[in-house]
């Protein structure tokens, strides 16, 4: 059964043709600059030669025309007609407190989708165009919405509400949701079939340390606390997001430097993080680590202070759990930088953790990165929430 995952952002669409019996990847793309000049099309057969398209594309629904032409062009695609497409599976960023599970999508699940966009101004309308246009284009086809917050929403109330008055919970449901929760309910899962335990009797903790960057504690299959919050600027230092910080920073910022809360609160989403404490020298960690081994002041403050917030966190999350059996890395970091991964280790001696450094260089498969007499084990799992959504999908309209 084919499953057409679908990740709608303002001007962009990435989508994956997966088997779901088979968990193959047919075939993935992206689309960008939607509704701007200069709008492509990047389409990628498995197996096949990748194909870039430069063509105008006014709306979504343009873009999804050109991703269904793709996919059955008679030269180039990969199944006859729209026919061998079963379903859709949406990534949707907010489900706010209305969704604690994926869900087929009917016209009363769009309007509660709808209803969550003051959470998520930037995301959810976009995700919203990108199920409009497909509903166009495939009427007949099941469609499914997966939330980046639906894992999150098992934590109980003492991690989700914030230290303020308790009415703004109660009128604008201001409180703790949490993102990337696909990934990490994907990790947290594998984790366990790598080390061959119940689900069930772990305690978790998953670092998805990527541009975006979250950590969660997963306590018997159950996610029962995370760092990013109301909206995914707190938590951790991330790659152009400042994370956790002292809330009147910003009106302090404000009178200093004479702009209003939005332009300090863009700063804070978009040139703070990483990329800020470097002196804008760059997002990436693979320049910030390169400026590293050279010896760069700037650089080392950066990772020390990435480093260190990671690992605050895993202590944290160890104490919410009273224990922890596996800390997992992953997405483009977590997965790829050995640096960061023995940097943050080394402030875990007390969980007795021991790291392989043979294992810790290697990457692309699911790895345990720890000596046999650790009494932790720290896993590298590569993340797939494209797969993720797939199977959620499947599992709702087989
Ligand atoms: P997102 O999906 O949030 O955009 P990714 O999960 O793709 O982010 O991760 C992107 C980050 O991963 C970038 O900061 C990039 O520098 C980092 N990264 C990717 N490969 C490596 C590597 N080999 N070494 C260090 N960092 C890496």
């Amino acid at each position: 059964m084919n499953i057409l995952v679908i990740n709608c952002g303002s001007s962009s669409l990435k989508f994956q043709l997966i088997d779901a019996t088979t968990e193959k990847l047919i075939a993935k793309g992206l689309c960008e600059r939607i509704g701007i000049e200069g709008s492509q099309i990047v389409y990628a057969p498995t197996g096949g030669e990748k194909n870039v398209n430069v063509t105008p594309m006014k709306d979504h629904t343009d873009a999804i025309r050109l991703v269904l032409a793709a996919l059955t062009d008679e030269k180039t695609g990969v199944v006859k007609s729209l026919d061998e497409i079963s379903a859709v599976g949406h990534r949707i960023v907010h489900g706010g407190e209305n969704f604690a599970s994926s869900t087929v999508i009917t016209d009363e699940v769009i309007k509660a989708i709808e209803e969550c966009n003051d959470l998520a101004p930037l995301h959810n309308p976009a995700n919203l165009i990108g199920i409009a246009a497909c509903k166009e284009l495939m009427p007949t086809t099941p469609m499914v919405a997966v939330f980046d917050t639906a894992f999150h929403q098992t934590m109980p109330q003492e991690a989700y509400l914030y230290g303020i008055p308790y009415e703004y919970y109660d009128k604008y449901k201001v409180r703790r949701y949490g993102f990337h929760g696909t990934s990490h309910s994907y990790v947290s899962q594998q984790a366990a079939k790598v080390l061959d335990k119940n689900y069930e009797d772990l305690k978790i903790i998953v670092c998805h340390l990527g541009n975006g960057a979250s950590v969660s504690a997963v306590k018997n299959g159950k996610c029962v606390d995370t760092s990013m919050g109301l909206t995914p600027l707190e938590g951790l230092i991330m790659g152009t997001r400042s994370g956790d910080m002292d809330p009147a920073i910003i009106e302090f910022l404000c009178n200093k430097e004479g702009k209003n809360v939005s332009e300090i609160l863009g700063e804070l989403n978009k040139k703070s993080g990483v990329l800020g404490l470097s002196g804008g020298f760059s997002s990436d960690f693979r320049d910030l680590e390169d400026a590293y081994e050279k010896g760069e002041e700037f650089a080392i403050r950066t990772m020390k202070a990435f480093c260190y917030r990671v690992a605050k966190y895993i202590g944290s999350y160890t104490a919410a759990m009273n224990g922890v059996d596996a800390i997992c890395f992953t997405a483009g970091l977590g997965e790829n930088s050995p640096f960061v991964r023995r940097t943050v280790c080394e402030y875990l001696g007390y969980l007795g953790i021991t790291l392989d450094e043979e294992n810790n260089a290697k990457r692309g498969e699911d790895l345990d990165i720890t000596t046999a007499e650790s009494k932790t084990r720290v896993l590298v799992i590569p993340t797939n929430e494209e797969l993720a959504i797939a199977r959620e999908t499947y599992a709702l309209v087989k």
